[in-house]
This record gives C-alpha cells, sequence and structure tokens, in this order.
C-alpha cells in the first residue's frame, strides 16, 4: 500500500536548539516509520523575517541539515531538501496568490501574534502577509497528506486548507486538502524562564559542547520562590523540572518532584543530575554531527539527490495545476 504523505519544514535562521530537537525533529524522525516524509529547509519562509539580514540563512541552512541527519532522518526513507532549490514552490505561490482572499490573510491569528513577537523586526511586508500562501504552495504542491502541528498552527493549516479548497471548485480536483497530526510540544522554557528562542540568548543548542551545557543549566532559573536550600520547592513552576522529565529516569524525575517538595533535594543538586542527563543525552547526536561536518561532501549529495526528487513531484504537480487553469 501506498504510503500517505507528510509535509513539514523548518526555517534555517541560526543553530538548532533542544526545543527544536524535542518539539519538531524527533517527531520527524519517528513519523518516517510510517509515512512518505517530505522535509524541507524553508529558506525563502526565513526572509520574511530576516530579510535584512538574509547571509544568516545561507550560513545556518548546511548546518541544519546537519542536524537533522545527526538527529536521526534517513535520507533513505525521507526526502530532505531546500525549498528555494525547488523554483516550483515560488510558481505555485504566486497562483495560489492570486486566489486566496485578502481577508483570510488579515484575519490569521498567528499573524497578528508575529507582529507582536517580532516587534524589534520590520514585518509589515507584503511577504510577511502572504507567508501562508506560501505555506499552502509547500505543502500543497507535493499533495501532502498530513502536516505535523502543534495546536498554535492550526489556524495557519486551516489557510492551506481553504485554498486548497478554492483552488479545487474554482478548476478543478487537484489538492486534496492536508490533516493536521497533532504532536504534542514539549514546554521547554529557556535558561532565563522566558520561552526558548535564539534572539533571547536562553537557549541550548544540540551542538553545545558538554562545558557549555553544564554552564548554561547552573544559571537556570528553577523555582524562583525558592529562596534558601531549605526552602520547600515547586517542580510544577520550575523551569528545569520539564528538561528532567524528557532527559531523566522516570523514577528519578518521581523521587526529585518528591524530595524537592520537602526540601531534601537542593536545586544545585538538581541540576548536576540533570546537567550529566543532558551531556549523555546529546553526545551520540554530537558524534554524528563531526561526522557530517567532516563530511560535507556527502551532506552535499543528500540534499540535491533530496532537492531532484522533490523537483520531480512538484514538476508534476505543476503541469497538472496549469493544465487546470487553462494556462
Ligand atoms: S530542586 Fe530541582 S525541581 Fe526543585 S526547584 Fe530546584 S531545580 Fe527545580
Amino acid at each position: 500500500m501506498k504510503k500517505r504523505r507528510v509535509l513539514s519544514g523548518m526555517r534555517p535562521t541560526g543553530k538548532t536548539h533542544v526545543g527544536h530537537l524535542h518539539g519538531i525533529l524527533e517527531n520527524w524522525r519517528d513519523l518516517q516509520e510510517k509515512y512518505d516524509c517530505f522535509y524541507f529547509a524553508a529558506d525563502w519562509h526565513a526572509l520574511t523575517s530576516e530579510y535584512k539580514n538574509a547571509a544568516v540563512i545561507k550560513e545556518s541552512l548546511t548546518e541544519m541539515i546537519i542536524d537533522w541527519l545527526s538527529v536521526g532522518l534517513d535520507p533513505q526513507r525521507s526526502t530532505l531538501f531546500v525549498q528555494s532549490w525547488v523554483k516550483e514552490h515560488a510558481e505555485l505561490h504566486l497562483l495560489l496568490s492570486m486566489i486566496t482572499p485578502l481577508g483570510w490573510l488579515e484575519r490569521n491569528p498567528t499573524y497578528k501574534e508575529q507582529q507582536e513577537e517580532l516587534a524589534d523586526k520590520d514585518i509589515g511586508t507584503y511577504g510577511f502577509l502572504g507567508y501562508p500562501v506560501l505555506q499552502a504552495a509547500d505543502i500543497l504542491i507535493y499533495k501532502g497528506d498530513y502536516v505535523p502541528v502543534g495546536k498554535d498552527q492550526l489556524p495557519h493549516l486551516e489557510i492551506t486548507r481553504e485554498i486548497a479548497r478554492r483552488f479545487n471548485y474554482l478548476y478543478r480536483e487537484v489538492f486534496p486538502p492536508p490533516e493536521a497530526l497533532l504532536t504534542k510540544v514539549p514546554n521547554l522554557r529557556g535558561t532565563d524562564g522566558r520561552k526558548m528562542s535564539k534572539s533571547y540568548d536562553n537557549a541550548i543548542f544540540i551542538s553545545d559542547p558538554a562545558d557549555v551545557i553544564a554552564a548554561k543549566i547552573e544559571q537556570m532559573i528553577t523555582d524562583p520562590q525558592r529562596g534558601y536550600r531549605k526552602d520547600p520547592g515547586d517542580p510544577d513552576v520550575c523551569g528545569l523540572f520539564p528538561y528532567h522529565r524528557i532527559y531523566t529516569e522516570p523514577e528519578v524525575v518521581e523521587e526529585i518532584e518528591r524530595e524537592c517538595r520537602r526540601a531534601g533535594i537542593g536545586c544545585r543538586e538538581c541540576k548536576q543530575i540533570l546537567i550529566k542527563r543532558i551531556q549523555e543525552y546529546l553526545a551520540p547526536i554530537q558524534e554524528r554531527r563531526q561526522h557530517y561536518l567532516t563530511h560535507l561532501g556527502e551532506v552535499d549529495e543528500i540534499i540535491h539527490e533530496g532537492t531532484r526528487r522533490a523537483q520531480e513531484v512538484a514538476q508534476g504537480t505543476m503541469a497538472e495545476v496549469r493544465e487546470a487553469m487553462g494556462m
């Protein structure tokens, strides 16, 4: 039986942090078992917010794909490629932009949210408003059946589905409206307690050496109410505790939770337990990273081969699109 297709992309705007690792990449890796996965480096999307600093996109691109490979994305099973190398995305974006009512984009709740979140960047651009149309083109051009999304991204996917339905209605049935594969995203805050982000300089990167990981965790904000070692702590408000849920064995996590609440364990000790677990967890990933960093030709081949496979599918769809539209 033909495998259903999954589509997803990631913006190359800097180093990969552990939030990406546990919130996106490990999920992508698991999806390979069941689906025909297409994963792309969304460099055109990155431009919507990074157009003034476009060089960072190229710098991050290869390293980002190296991170994917190091985490276990398998180029034999998944198609790994670069969005801007498949020019058909731009053509479909243009055609879909002709049929997308402006109101759909202006009402998009993530548009407003992102404008607030990226207040330091000037994103009052045509490209930024049209971001969901480009996203629709990225998905529809491969006739993706599923898109892994967190709850907050559902409105974006809904626009893709609406655009697909509108195209099918205006011309003929070409695009199956994709469905959401809801994914659970662990709530890993940055070392300062805020949302983990490269721009806040509070992220733990998967490429961080062991001593850097230790230094970052040692500085991490825990339970802000716990002033002294003798005070009981509250793991529910501690920024560090969710990390234990990922990296530490369940019986130890239980013990930490219990002991924290009765001041049986101090934050310093608790951090040392975590540092060791994170270092152990990331060591094999970093070992594979090192391999790819010293075999860039291999990485280049993987990206080219993935892009070739993606292009083949995209060209087939575009032929159908042009025909349906009578172009
Ligand atoms: S002991 Fe651990 S879980 Fe409790 S507040 Fe400190 S760092 Fe957080």
